[in-house]
């Protein structure tokens, strides 16, 4: 049975578009349950249920027969959202009869709903002539169907609606989460891994002539390179080894291979594009097969198709043009892809995979670049060169809008550009309350493009520079001279405010493309700190790059992330104090800074106090902690909706940091994204957080919302909040103090 779902999930993955897909599912399934009928329903836009594909039932049936959302039995299973089994389906009270499907002639009936997201999109049917029960192994393959093929359906579903535009170009809609506020309008380019098969994206060419020879070269290149490296291997290989570079080539030689993907190049398809559908069919076929040695052989025809790949996309790539209103589209976006656009082109970014705190959006949010996350039913290989509304308000995207919606948003954008310009004032303005209660406003810096917008905007200190981007950015680790001259810079150009260092940060959803660490778990493994006491020979090049850097300036802070024991603590201090006698005797003219540890996780929350005593300042990093105490991956979208900033159990955790580090007398700021919440910061300038560190774009929002309330009213509204049972409540109650205008327009336009 799971080899049949296996390759049915599959062959539907592989359709062209949705009917195919539901054909392939109706007829699959029926021959697998060995069954009479089966037809696949799916809620059309009128809100009914309608025939989508039928194998077994009268096919002219199929697009014309429909039922209300509690009409007949196909209605019933999808309101009770369970299966429903019936012998004699005739008898059942929800039995509905419809002449032109010829269905009077059969008796059983199992019905499965197809789920999606808690929403019900259709249902699947499969039906039998004889008075028969089906079993309940019958039931559960069919409900296990059912659910795999749901994200399936819906995807395709979604590329179907683009599909629709090849030709005439009509507006699509497709909804993630909210990555990085503010609209974008503009031309997508997608950038995908390279050699990554399933994502390259569908490009048209215009000379057909010079597609094919680009497509001949990529050949003959990627022939000499299994040709050489088959030499160079040779004398380690068995004859079996050896024999496998043989096949290699020998199907790069097949005519039958290149001229399967020269016929899509004549179409006017880019070589990339349809060398990655040929390879992908014949591995697909490879892997369908009987015969475990054949099925095997799919992977050296994916291992072939990305090395030819590698040639076709490393040319391309190269007089790739990026327009002046680019939208960056890709599966999974990463710091390193930013950087290669240059910036005054980038307008926004769609990335299919990650969430809100994922990384790339944190970086999206503080360069003001407008972001949609977690677009999972986009079907990014589209997209190519069509235009794009990137709603990073509500966390939508539009594909090929029309003239309205593009004039909706354009209005929208005037009116942010408005927004803008009136907080610029607020420049030089002290971040106090009404009652002149200060609390500093600090920046988290990591691109070098941090420092110009920090500093037009006012603030006062770097609360966290995320020492890793520039780590992302290389193929090698920098040298210690390297990070010198990197950190010397942020110093010099904040100096003489304090810039708090985070020592290497890798792990999780930052993976260094020259150290890559490759986890089940990431978020619970190899991470932070924990990476640096197990390589002391990086951690003491960076703090030594750092306390060189420092010299003269001494206004830096070092931090620790991802501490959850004492003793990692006291064995960064002592690397640290090691580097820093170090280079005493080295004779730089150097102080030992201050060392600060970050709550990120909650064995840090219970141990605040002992960290607090052991170190100089404590920062809450509170993007991390959310995680951890909800037990929710931030750079998952599908459990986006279950990252609850304003969670109770969140805002006691932070309540609790603060009071523990002030009763050692220690100083404590938070540096996650909740600082550079307007509503949020007022809760945290009440908690007592001694400083505010958020991205550059949103500094003078919260400066804003801040010299709009007094002490007084925040701990009022601190009070209230903290007797909240759960989430919802404590926004209910966030909006009835915070609906005032002054805020609201804080939030950012309606979109
Ligand atoms: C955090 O976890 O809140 C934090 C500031 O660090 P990062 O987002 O880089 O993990
Ligand atoms: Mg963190």
């Amino acid at each position: 049975m799971l080899n049949s779902l296996r390759s049915i999930v599959q062959e539907v993955n592989a359709a062209r578009d949705l009917q195919s897909a539901l054909d392939i599912i109706v007829s699959r399934v029926k021959k697998v349950m060995k069954t009479e009928v089966c037809s696949a329903y799916l809620l059309d836009a009128n809100k009914r249920y309608l025939l989508m594909a039928t194998d077994g039932l009268n096919a002219s049936a199929v697009g014309q027969v429909s039922l209300g959302l509690d009409e007949g039995l196909v209605g019933y299973v999808a309101v009770r959202e369970e299966p429903i089994n019936l012998e004699q389906a005739t008898a059942h009270p929800k039995y509905q009869y419809f002449p032109e499907t010829g269905e009077e002639r059969f008796s059983s009936f199992l019905g499965a709903p197809i789920i999606h997201h808690r929403e019900v999109l259709g249902v699947l049917v499969i039906q039998q002539h004889e008075q028969r029960r089906f079993d309940e192994g019958d039931e559960a393959f069919l409900i296990t169907m059912s659910a795999q093929l749901a994200g399936v359906i819906a995807h395709a579903r979604a590329t179907g609606a683009l599909k629709n535009m090849g030709q005439q170009a009509t507006e699509a809609k497709f909804s993630g989460v909210a990555g990085a506020p503010g609209v974008a309008i503009g031309k997508a380019v997608v950038i995908s891994q390279a050699a990554d098969l399933r994502a390259v994206p569908f490009r048209q060419v215009d000379d057909i002539a010079a597609e094919l020879t680009f497509f001949q070269a990529g050949l003959v290149a990627a022939r000499e390179t299994i040709s050489d490296l088959g030499e160079q291997l040779k004398s380690r290989l068995n004859t079996q080894e050896q024999a496998l570079f043989g096949a290699y080539l020998a199907m790069l030689d097949d005519a039958s291979l290149a001229s399967e993907v020269t016929d899509r190049i004549c179409e006017g398809i880019s070589s990339a594009y349809a060398w990655s559908e040929v390879i992908l069919e014949h591995e697909r076929t490879f892997s369908a097969m009987n015969d475990p040695y054949l099925r095997e052989r799919a992977a050296d025809v994916r291992d072939l198709g990305q090395r030819v790949l590698a040639h076709l996309q490393e040319s391309a790539d190269q007089d790739r043009v990026y327009p002046d209103n680019t939208i960056l589209v890709g599966e999974e976006l990463t710091a390193s892809m930013l950087g290669e656009v240059p910036q005054d082109k980038l307008v926004g970014m769609v990335s299919v995979q990650g969430s809100s705190n994922s990384h790339v959006a944190i970086l999206a949010r503080a360069m003001g670049v407008p972001t949609v996350m977690g677009a999972v039913d986009l079907p990014f290989r589209q997209v190519e060169a069509r235009e794009l509304v990137v709603d990073g308000y509500r966390g939508v995207l539009y594909t090929d809008p029309s003239a309205n919606l593009r004039k909706h948003y354009e209005a929208i954008c005037e009116e942010e550009r408005e927004l803008v310009k009136g907080l610029e004032a607020l420049k030089d303005l002290p971040c106090e309350t009404t009652d002149n209660y200060r609390v500093p406003l600090w920046v988290n810096t990591g691109l070098m493009a941090d420092v110009v917008r920090s500093l037009e905007r006012g603030a006062e200190g770097v609360g966290l520079y995320r020492t890793e981007i520039p780590f992302l950015l290389r193929d090698r680790f920098p040298s210690e001279e390297e990070q010198r001259a990197i950190y010397r810079e942020q110093l010099v150009a904040f100096a003489p405010h304090t810039v708090t260092m985070r020592t290497l940060d890798v792990g999780g959803d930052k993976s260094l493309p020259y150290f890559p660490i490759d986890e089940e778990n990431p978020f619970l493994g190899w991470r932070g700190i924990r990476v640096t006491l197990d390589h002391p020979e990086i951690f003491l090049a960076q703090v030594r790059a750092m306390l060189k850097a420092s010299e003269g300036l001494n206004n830096m802070r070092i931090m620790l992330p991802m501490i959850t024991s004492l003793s990692e603590l006291e064995s960064a201090k002592v690397l640290i104090h090691r580097a820093f006698h170090e280079l005493l005797e080295e004779g730089y003219q150097i102080e030992l800074p201050p060392i600060g540890v970050m709550i990120e996780v909650p064995a840090a929350v219970y141990q605040a106090r002992e960290l607090a005593r052991r170190s100089d300042f404590l920062s809450v990093g509170s993007n991390d902690l959310t995680q951890y105490l909800l037990a929710v991956d931030r750079n998952n979208p599908q459990v986006a909706d279950l990252y609850q900033a304003f969670h109770p159990a969140v805002l006691h955790a932070l309540q609790s940091i603060v009071e523990a580090a002030h009763s050692e007398g220690s100083s404590v700021s938070i540096c996650g994204e909740l600082a550079g919440d307007p509503g949020a910061a007022v809760l945290l300038l009440a908690m007592g957080y001694d400083v505010l560190s958020m991205n550059a774009t949103n500094l003078p929002k919260v400066k804003s919302a801040i010299r709009g309330i007094s002490l007084v009213e925040a701990k009022a509204l601190l009070e209230d909040v903290m007797r909240q049972p759960d989430a919802e409540s404590v926004s209910r109650c966030m909006e009835s103090v915070l609906n005032r205008p002054s805020f609201t327009r804080l939030l950012g336009p309606k979109t």
